[in-house]
C-alpha cells in the first residue's frame, strides 16, 4: 500500500518504521528539516516513566512502549535510552501520588516508600521539609529525543522511505487520502496519517475544538560543580505538588539538567520563536527554590520554548479521520515515549483495514 505521512516528529516516524516494516511504501512529508527545532518531539530528551495517577491505562501502555522502544534499538544498532530510575515527592493532598503507588503495586511494580529521613538520606539534592511522602521506582529514564528522531530518520531514508523536508502540506482530502502541497501539488496515496503535532488542528478541522496548542517552557540548569556528580547519579524527580508540581531530568551521556512544570499554557502560536523567558519560568523555578537545596547557586544556561496540544482530559486522540485517514494527536505532553508503540498501532490498523479499538485504547481505556 502506499501511504503519506504528515510531519517527520516521533509520531511520524514511528508511523513509518512500523509501516515499511509491515512492507509499505512510505512518503514522509515534513514543513522544516528534520529534526526540526520547532517540532514537539526535538529537545535532548523526554522522560519515560510508570506512575500515572488514576490513568491505569498509559501506565500499562509504558510497559508495552518499552518493548517496542527494545526494538527500536535492535534496529538502530544503538540503545538511545538511559535508565535513571523514577523519584516522586509528594506533598500535601497528593491523591495523585497515592493513586499512582496503588495502581502500580496492582499491576506488580516494586514501590519503595521513603521516609523523611530516608530520602535525605538517598537524594541530598532535595530539601526534604513538607515532603509528606516519596517513593523510589528502580524503572524510568531518559530518552534522547533529538538524537531517536534524526537516527530514524537515517535508518528509515536507508530503508526506501521518502522523506520531504522542507515541503509543506496545506490542504488533505482526508476520504481519499490525497495532500496538497504549498506548491500546488497534489499527491495520492491509499493511505494518509496526519501526525502535525500542535499543527494538526489547522489541516483537521474537527481537532480545532477538541485541542489547544500550548507553549510550554523549560529551563537547562548549572548545578554548583560539588552538586553536578549528585545529578549525574540522580534519578528523575517527579515533584506532585498540588499548586505547582516540576519534574527534573537528571543529566546523562553529556546532555543537561533540565526543569519544566506540569502547568499548563494553553497559549501561543506553534510557527511563533522557541525563546523561553524567565516570567515564562518563574513558578517552577521557585517550586525548585522550595524543593532542591542551595538552589541560589543554580545558573540558567539557557530558557527553551517547545509546544505540544493539550486536551481537557489529557488523552490522546488517534482517530480515523475520513476513509481513508488517521490522525495522531498525542496531547498534553507525554507522548513521545508512545511514539513507536502509537504509529505500529496505527500501521496495524492500516495494514488491517479497520481502526479496532485504536481510538479508545489511545484515550487510555485499558486493553
Ligand atoms: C516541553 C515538553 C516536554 C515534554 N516532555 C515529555 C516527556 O517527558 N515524556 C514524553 O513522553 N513526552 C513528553 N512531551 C510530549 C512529546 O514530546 C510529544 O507528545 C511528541 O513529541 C509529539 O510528537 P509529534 O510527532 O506528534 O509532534 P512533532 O514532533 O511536533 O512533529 C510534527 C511534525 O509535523 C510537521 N508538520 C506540521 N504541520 C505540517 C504540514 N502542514 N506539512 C508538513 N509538515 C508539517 C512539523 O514541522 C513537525 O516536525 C513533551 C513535550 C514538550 C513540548
Amino acid at each position: 500500500m502506499k501511504v503519506s505521512i504528515v510531519g517527520a516528529g516521533i509520531m511520524g516516524l514511528g508511523t513509518a518504521w512500523a509501516l515499511e516494516r509491515l512492507g509499505h511504501q512510505v512518503t514522509i512529508f515534513e514543513q522544516g528539516t528534520v529534526p526540526n527545532p520547532q517540532g514537539s518531539s526535538v529537545d535532548q530528551h523526554r522522560l519515560i516513566r510508570y506512575p500515572y495517577g488514576p490513568a491505569e491505562g498509559y501506565m500499562k501502555m509504558v510497559g508495552d512502549s518499552y518493548a517496542i522502544w527494545d526494538q527500536v534499538w535492535a534496529d538502530l544498532g544503538e540503545t538511545l535510552y538511559r535508565q535513571t530510575g523514577t523519584l516522586c515527592l509528594a506533598h500535601t493532598g497528593a491523591k495523585w501520588h497515592q493513586e499512582s503507588i496503588a495502581a502500580l503495586e496492582r499491576a506488580g511494580h516494586r514501590v519503595e516508600s521513603l521516609s523523611s529521613t530516608e530520602l535525605a538520606k538517598r537524594s541530598p539534592l532535595i530539601e526534604t521539609a513538607n515532603v509528606e511522602a516519596a517513593y523510589s521506582l528502580d524503572s524510568g529514564g531518559v530518552l534522547f529525543a533529538e538524537r531517536i528522531v534524526a537516527a530514524l530518520a537515517r535508518r528509515l531514508a536507508g530503508r526506501g522511505v521518502e522523506i520531504r523536508t522542507r515541503t509543506q502540506v496545506v490542504e488533505i482530502d482526508p476520504d481519499r487520502g490525497f495532500v496538497t502541497l504549498a506548491d500546488g501539488t497534489v499527491v495520492g496515496a491509499d493511505a494518509l496519517v496526519v501526525a502535525a503535532g500542535p499543527w494538526a488542528p489547522r489541516l483537521v478541522p474537527s481537532l480545532r475544538p477538541r485541542v489547544k496548542p500550548s507553549r510550554q517552557v523549560l529551563a537547562y540548569l548549572v548545578p554548583p560543580d560539588d552538586l553536578k556528580p549528585l545529578w549525574q547519579a540522580s534519578p528523575m524527580l517527579l515533584d506532585i505538588d498540588p499548586d505547582v508540581g516540576f519534574y527534573a531530568v537528571p543529566p546523562r551521556d553529556g546532555t543537561g539538567l533540565k526543569v519544566g512544570d506540569h502547568r499548563f499554557s494553553l497559549s501561543g502560536d506553534p510557527d511563533g520563536d522557541r525563546i523561553g523567558t524567565e516570567a515564562e519560568i518563574a513558578v517552577a523555578l521557585a517550586a525548585c527554590a522550595r524543593r532542591l537545596k542551595r538552589f541560589d547557586e543554580y545558573r540558567i544556561d539557557r530558557l527553551k520554548a517547545c509546544f505540544y496540544t493539550v486536551e481537557p482530559d489529557e488523552k490522546f486522540i488517534i482517530e480515523p479521520a475520513g476513509l481513508s485517514t488517521y490522525v495522531m494527536s498525542p496531547c498534553s505532553g507525554h507522548g513521545f515515549k508512545f511514539g513507536p508503540l502509537l504509529g505500529s498501532a496505527v500501521a496495524g490498523a492500516i495494514d488491517a483495514g479497520e481502526p479496532g479499538d485504536i481510538a479508545a485504547w489511545a484515550a487510555g481505556a485499558t486493553r
